[in-house]
């Protein structure tokens, strides 16, 4: 029996690329051979569930604290000023200092500053997790950053553990974590401790540039990595950049996929692309045996 699932991240640095097509697909096209969980690591704008929507039959919600905010105890204030330096501009003072949540990171230094420790660091609710059952069999974790807050990289490892958690229940062969755009906390969450990265990207200028600075990150962390070119038919010479990247780099190159109109009416019918068309399979093929590849080791 296996011991742990197999973790795997999709990533992209840049946004609306196809990540979470790609995650949904891979799921839905294992999901009869695999018991499958998706962890949707995008917390300010988290979309997996739109793919599943027309399957899920239950849902089961839960506050994070991920999250510290500075408190002043007015009564100890001797307004110092101090703690001017929040380096966030979140500290005024009226008689006392007065911390504007909306602005404060929980950094901490204020608090280090302070005489006379009136500055206290809380935890706050930052974020709602969301578990998703569906008809399909795979269950899709997911949390929404509460407007104003900040946080995103702790919610994710909370999403991530949750993931790990259920897995352990369900006796789980594979989470896959559909990752945030950009290059941030959020992605290093993502990324750190995966068995390995697949790469998304499309033949433009910024795509191309994002997936590199991604990349690099993926590298810090000696992830084995393989690409998939989405809308591979936008540009042959930027495709062909890719490639050539992928080689210099040693990335496995898997699937090429080409733009195709029943991509979009599948999200527009809520439900995976492969249920939605079967023959959309056919463009995934690699992907999927690479990550069967994965599973059978
Ligand atoms: S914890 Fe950091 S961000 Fe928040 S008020 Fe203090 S110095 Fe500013
Ligand atoms: S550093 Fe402490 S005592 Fe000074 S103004 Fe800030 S909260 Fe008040």
């Amino acid at each position: 029996m296996r011991e742990k699932a197999v973790e795997i991240v999709i990533a992209s640095g840049k946004g609306g690329v196809g990540k979470s097509l790609i995650a949904s697909t891979i799921a839905t096209a294992l999901r009869k051979d695999f018991r499958i969980i998706v962890g949707d690591c995008d917390a300010d704008t988290p979309n997996q569930k739109i793919y599943f929507s027309k399957y899920i039959y239950d849902e089961e919600k839960r506050g994070i604290k991920a999250s510290e905010k500075a408190k002043v105890n007015a009564e100890k204030c001797i307004n110092c000023k101090k703690c001017a330096v929040c380096p966030y501009g979140a500290i005024s003072f009226n008689g006392h200092a007065i911390i504007k949540e909306v602005l404060c990171e929980g950094c901490g230094l204020c608090k280090i500053v302070c005489p006379t420790k009136a500055i206290t660091l809380e935890e706050v609710e930052n974020a709602e997790m969301i578990k998703y059952e569906t008809e399909l069999g795979i269950k899709v974790i997911s949390a929404q950053l509460k407007p104003g807050s900040s946080g995103s990289g702790k919610i994710v490892d909370e999403v991530k553990k949750a993931c790990k958690s259920e897995a352990g229940m369900r006796k789980a062969d594979l989470i896959i974590y559909d990752s945030a755009a950009g290059i941030g906390c959020p992605v290093i969450s993502s990324i750190k401790n995966t068995d390995y990265a697949i790469l998304v990207v499309e033949p433009t200028p910024s795509s191309i540039n994002d997936m590199k600075r991604v990349n690099e990150v993926i590298k810090q962390f000696g992830i084995k990595t393989g690409c998939i070119i989405n809308n591979c038919d936008y540009n042959a010479e930027m495709k062909q950049e890719i490639i050539q990247y992928c080689t210099d780099k040693g990335i496995e190159l898997l699937d090429e996929i080409p733009h195709d109109k029943r991509f979009i009416k599948a999200i527009t019918e809520l439900e995976p692309a492969i249920i939605y068309d079967k023959t959309l399979e056919k463009y995934f093929r690699k992907s999927i045996g690479k990550v069967k590849e994965l599973l059978n080791i």
